[in-house]
């Protein structure tokens, strides 16, 4: 008589939390977690394969989420929003990155849009005037996406040093009689063609203007002007529908200003989390293909043969290593967003870069080993590993903090207190 343990005909993997230890989160962060799972499991994850094979942007997933509210998630709660801070949005969006990738990226160009203006505005100073103005500009954008479920798309790359921070923006803002004239063009603009309006990034046209002349406008995607070009048939992400665009004496009101001039680059001072918006989608890659591979091993993953892997002592090793790697990466994930506030303290700032990096980097090499793990059906397009494959590659090349930019910030920043500089024949 065998003397092993019986074996269980009903157990199953149960994917856990993407925010770990459920009794740590707030309500509201259970609420969203709750509704960012339920339409990821049930409506974006059946949708994925499609919208990756077609390059097609998820028309139907936004739908769905402006029905749920989650459009609306950062736009302040006086203003009909969830008012979520930043720790609860980055966890819903992992989770959504969980079923989709290019969903959850995009929605974080859109909900970018209200958190800049939503809770990062509200802790930066401003002028009694520019806070009046601003509350009334703000009102109309954050009602154009509660009520009406427009999107906002966030453009800033333009192929130069400017997005990567190091220089003014060439787009330009010609200041005229009820508002602006913006020329100039961007690159990889998700949700080209597709957005309602474009949160574009540009620099106030003036003599010596610097960064610190940045304006944030928001340009109607019919506005006379505006055109979208080139091809979309990249390598992961393939939902975002990143194509250039170009702006061409396009009239602005003054109303789309979506901040004060001069507050971006206040705020990207002060608030630099606003940057680490980008990195949640991957946590939620990362979980997603730890996911794969333990209901793989298991023989749970359906439309695969019943054959169990899980005994093998390597397919153990590689699951313990991505597990390792998987939880090094959530705890930073988790610490960093409780961490995010006005006026950080170097120490958090240097956190804040080294997590964006991990999760970036760690998210490819999980997957890495997944598609090592569970060998030849990880290559085949009935299964979502090899989209996750492909769509981790692409979180690292995300300006403005791309792995390289956030390894020599983060070199310099450990090596020099501010002001600090070395005399040029030290260098
Ligand atoms: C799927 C996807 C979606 C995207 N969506 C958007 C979007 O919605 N909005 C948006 O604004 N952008 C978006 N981007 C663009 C992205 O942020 C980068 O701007 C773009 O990938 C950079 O293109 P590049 O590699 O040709 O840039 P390059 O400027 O050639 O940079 C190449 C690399 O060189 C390094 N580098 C660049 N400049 C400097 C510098 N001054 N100093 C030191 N190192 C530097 C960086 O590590 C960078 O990765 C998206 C990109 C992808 C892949």
């Amino acid at each position: 008589m065998s003397s092993a343990p019986p074996e269980s005909t009903n157990s199953r993997y149960l994917p856990p939390s993407i925010a770990g230890d459920f009794t740590e989160l707030t309500e509201q962060q259970q609420q969203l977690l709750a509704i960012a799972s339920d339409l990821g499991r049930n409506k974006f994850a059946p949708r994925a394969a499609q919208v990756d094979r077609d390059a097609v942007f998820p028309f139907d997933n936004y739908a769905d989420m402006h029905a749920a509210g989650l459009l609306r998630i950062c736009v302040p709660q006086q203003y009909g929003g969830w008012g979520a801070d930043f720790a609860t949005y980055v966890m819903t969006a992992a989770e959504i990155g969980r079923y989709c990738g290019a969903t959850a990226l995009t929605l974080n160009m859109h909900v970018s849009s209200t958190m800049w203006t939503g809770f990062i505005a509200d802790d930066l100073d401003m002028t009694t005037e520019q806070r009046t103005n601003h509350e009334a500009h703000r009102a109309m954008h954050y009602r154009r996406i509660v009520d009406q479920g427009k999107i906002y798309a966030q453009p800033f790359s333009e192929g130069g040093a400017a997005s990567a921070g190091k220089a003014p923006f060439d787009t330009l803002a010609r200041k005229v009689d009820g508002g602006y004239i913006v020329n100039g063009h961007k690159i990889f603009a998700s949700l080209a063609g597709v957005a309602d309006y474009y949160g574009i990034l540009c620099t106030l046209d003036k003599p010596g203007a610097t960064q610190l002349d940045a304006l944030y406008l928001a340009i109607d995607r019919d506005a006379p002007g505006v055109t979208v070009s080139g091809d979309w048939d990249p390598l992961g992400m393939r939902g975002t529908v990143s194509r250039n665009l170009h702006f061409e004496n396009v009239f602005v009101p003054e109303a789309e200003r979506l901040m004060p001039e001069g507050l971006y680059a206040q705020a990207t001072q002060r608030w630099p989390h606003m940057f680490a918006t980008l990195s949640p989608t991957y946590m939620g890659i990362a979980q997603a293909a730890y996911d794969f591979t333990v209901a793989y091993l298991r023989a749970e993953v359906p439309g695969t043969s019943a054959v169990k892997r899980r005994m093998y002592p390597t397919k153990q090793i590689a699951v313990a290593e991505m597990k390792v790697k998987l939880e090094q990466t959530r705890a930073m994930f988790l610490q960093n967003a409780r961490a995010a506030r006005v006026d950080p303290s170097k120490e958090v700032r240097l956190a804040l870069l080294a997590t964006h990096y991990t999760i970036m980097e760690n998210a490819n090499e999980i997957c890495q080993i997944a598609v090592r793990t569970c060998g030849g059906q990880s290559m085949l397009k009935s299964l979502p590993l090899e989209r996750l494959y492909r769509d981790s590659r692409c979180g690292s090349l995300m300006l403005p903090w791309t792995a390289e930019l956030c390894i020599d910030r983060l070199g310099r920043e450990c090596l020099y207190e501010a002001g600090e500089r070395d005399e040029p024949d030290a260098l």
